[in-house]
């Protein structure tokens, strides 16, 4: 037997047999019956539930699971056969993880660890994923020998927007190194135990389920999803033990190559297992392997500029200058011109820089101006939305707001490096060159900070172009555009998924309005946006359009053939898994209920957000379950079909007090109800369906009188 298979056997079986007496040992412990569960998750133990569609509840079921991982050690010198038994060491590591819960239900409140992904997190990755926000996942695990090396390693991947997931000691080599960890940051920490390496595989695992609708017990289809669409490797450091072999081999199985600092010498498997010895070739070597291409935006400015500042806090106390709506005049303004009007790439500041000791505090009107042929007025809101994101790329800047209503802070190591407010010129100018050059050829940028030239600026120039804009909005509707738009960006992920965008309907995930798809279809008119033509409509209400079934039929490659716009039970519109809320039939109470991804409680439906969630998703259309964006909620075309915004009874509190300004317009326009938000109930009033009930009948809520909704 070669060296390699050897290491792999000898390691499954010695996971299978840990895995075992584990098992025996809790059920001596704590009975059969005891359930099992990760908690935020919709999935079981999510590997075993996509391998073998065996939905684990309880200790008892784990026994016919551990037979189950027994048969894929086949112990035959083939490399094939091997990786299997990786497979097993994967079904080994959840269990062994799983078993941990049961014992503690925050097995990692002490642990420099974050344990088990939930189901919402997954979904909100879905985004940032297929725009290559994310372009891969690192799964970092070991002990680097030079803990420098390391800490280099992880941040020169946070620097390109990948996301490490760490296991073992690598962790503390990180954080000593000064290296800031946390979801939002795209460093996370998994666990110290080799096992905890099953919170990142079954992060894949439940991508497949979630997005690519993988029917649970179809192996082969899961592991072709993980294999060509979760773009992620992996990266050992320090000894390989016959565990952490075997485990790289269950990696392989799911299509992800690893790399170790080991000298396998003959035992490599060219793209699967490489060696590579030399740390400073490490991250260019592993995006090699997995063909992950990096766009870089190299800006000339003194701090370092990616996504993976993004989430980055500046506290009060790190601060060296603010322009906050608060204390100052600000504003934030894309402005359309005319060429001849402007002259690109000029910077000009009005008033003081950011020099000073202490905290400065100044006023800031920031005014873009572009101009380009196809430059139209619509797309000035689409630029400007982005300021928020590109500021916050600059490490050590924050920004929080928009228009008229912001914040930004810049900290003391920033400002200290040499930043100062043309770098922030120089970045709006060089993104909006590179994301929309397209339609800008001309940019010019001037910031006023001086009192007087701030607010004279918001007074004559911003508020007026919001007020203009904001008029625009309201007079958008489904009736008054001649087209609407498809979007296709989530079918990286979730491959027989299409959204119709309309100006009432953004995109489930919230992130693309109508106009952010008119401008994408401007921007690249191949691209995932493609017009819809309004001709012919079959239905008003349901929101029936022969050219929306062709292009939904067209783009999804005929896996739907109809969708309509505005119905909840009639051919709804399908979700990829990226939506930021799901809708679902409350049958007793003639109505429906909705929920948000944040939400982690439970349902009146008796399901939660990810149980709900799980009912549909991958492009599957389930009528009475429909994802959707928060926006659409005070929609008047919210399930309009089933007789519109008065069947909502129940949302979480914060999503209905989010939403109540708008839904609260909505109602009482179109049903003449004032503070419709007052009759929808909530976790804090109930959320067991029999209370439920009893308040809507309390609050004579019109659901309650309305035709029978199924
Ligand atoms: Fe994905 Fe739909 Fe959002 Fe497009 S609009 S990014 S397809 S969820
Ligand atoms: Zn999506």
């Amino acid at each position: 037997m070669s060296v390699l298979t050897d290491l792999i056997y000898t390691g499954s079986n010695a996971v299978a047999g840990l895995t075992e007496g584990a098992v025996n040992d809790a059920i001596a412990r704590y009975g059969a019956d005891q359930s099992i569960s990760f908690g935020d998750t919709a999935y079981f133990l999510p590997t075993i539930y996509a391998a073998t569609g065996v939905k684990v509840k309880t200790l008892g079921d784990l026994t016919a699971c551990i037979t189950v991982l027994k048969s894929l050690i086949s112990n035959k010198e083939e490399l094939g056969e091997a990786l299997n038994a990786g497979l097993a060491t994967a079904v080994g590591a959840e269990i062994l993880e799983a078993l941990k819960y049961v014992e503690d239900a925050e097995p990692y409140a002490n642990e420099t660890g974050i344990g088990f992904v939930g189901d919402p997190v997954i979904r909100s990755l879905g985004v940032p994923l297929v725009t290559g926000d994310i372009p891969g996942v690192a799964v970092i695990v070991g002990k680097a020998e030079n803990p420098a090396d390391a800490v280099k390693i992880v941040k020169d991947y946070q620097s390109k927007g990948i996301m490490s997931f760490l296991v073992g000691d690598i962790i503390d080599q990180v954080i000593d190194g000064g290296v800031k960890t946390g979801l939002e940051l795209r460093v996370i920490p998994l666990g110290h135990d080799v096992t905890a390496v099953t919170h990142v595989v079954t992060v894949a695992i439940r991508a497949a389920l979630i997005f690519g609708g993988v029917e649970p017990g179809n192996l082969a289809a899961l592991l072709e999803y993980t294999k060509q669409r979760v773009p992620a490797f992996v990266n050992t450091f320090g000894p390989l033990n016959e565990v952490v072999v075997s485990a790289g081999a269950g990696a392989i199985a799911l299509g992800f190559p690893v790399l170790t600092d080991i000298d396998l010498a003959e035992n490599q498997v060219p793209g699967a297992l490489e060696s590579m010895t030399d740390h400073a070739e490490i991250v260019k070597k592993s995006l090699e392997l997995r063909n992950i291409k990096i766009k870089v935006t190299e800006i000339p400015i003194p701090v370092a500029f990616a996504a993976a500042f993004e989430g980055e806090i500046i506290r009060r106390n790190d601060m060296h200058a603010e322009m906050s709506s608060h204390k100052n005049t600000t504003c934030e303004v894309v402005m359309m011109r005319q060429k001849d009007d402007i002259e690109d790439r000029r910077f000009t500041l009005e008033g003081p820089d950011i020099d000073g000791e202490g905290v400065v505090e100044l006023p800031l009107a920031c005014v873009v101006e572009v101009a380009g042929d196809k430059m139209q007025e619509d797309f000035e809101s689409v630029i400007e939305r982005k300021i928020h994101t590109w500021y916050n790329y600059m490490e050590g800047v924050m920004h929080t707001g928009q228009r008229n209503q912001f914040r930004i802070r810049v900290s003391k190591d920033a400002y200290e490096a040499g930043l100062r407010l043309k770098d922030f010129m120089e970045v709006l100018y060089d993104m909006i060159m590179n994301d929309f050059d397209t339609v800008v050829d001309k940019c010019q940028i001037t910031f006023y900070t001086d009192k007087e030239k701030a607010a004279k600026i918001l007074e004559t120039v911003a508020m007026p172009k919001y007020n203009a804009r904001d008029e625009r909005l309201e007079s958008l509707s489904d009736e008054t555009v001649d087209e609407f738009y498809t979007c296709i960006l989530c079918q990286s992920f979730a491959p027989a998924h299409c959204c119709v965008v309309t100006p009432e309907r953004l995109g489930l995930c919230g992130a693309v309005s109508w106009l952010d798809a008119k401008a994408t279809k401007e921007l690249d008119p191949a691209g995932p946006c493609q017009i819809i033509s309004k001709e012919g409509c079959l239905d008003e209400v349901k929101g029936i359009y022969p050219d929306a079934d062709r292009m939904i039929n067209e783009a999804t490659h005929g896996a739907l053939e109809h969708v309509t716009l505005y119905s909840l039970l009639e051919d709804p519109m399908t979700s990829c898994g990226c939506f930021e809320c799901i809708c679902g039939i409350m049958p007793e109470a003639n109505g429906v209920v909705i929920c948000n991804r944040e939400f982690k409680g439970m349902t009146p439906t008796g399901m939660t957000f990810g149980e709900l969630a799980s009912m549909t998703g991958g492009g599957v259309q389930t009528p009475g379950f429909m994802g959707h964006g928060r926006h659409f909620i005070s929609s008047k075309k919210f399930i309009k079909a089933e007789g519109g915004i008065e069947r909502i009874v129940w949302m979480p509190k914060e999503l209905k007090e989010d939403v109540a300004p708008r839904l609260n317009k909505t109602a009482k326009e179109m049903f003449g109800i004032d503070n419709f938000t007052d009759m929808i109930c909530d976790e804090t009033i109930a959320s067991d369906s029999e209370a439920v009930l009893e308040f809507l009948t309390a609050k004579g809520h019109p659901a309650l009188s309305m035709p029978e909704i199924m």
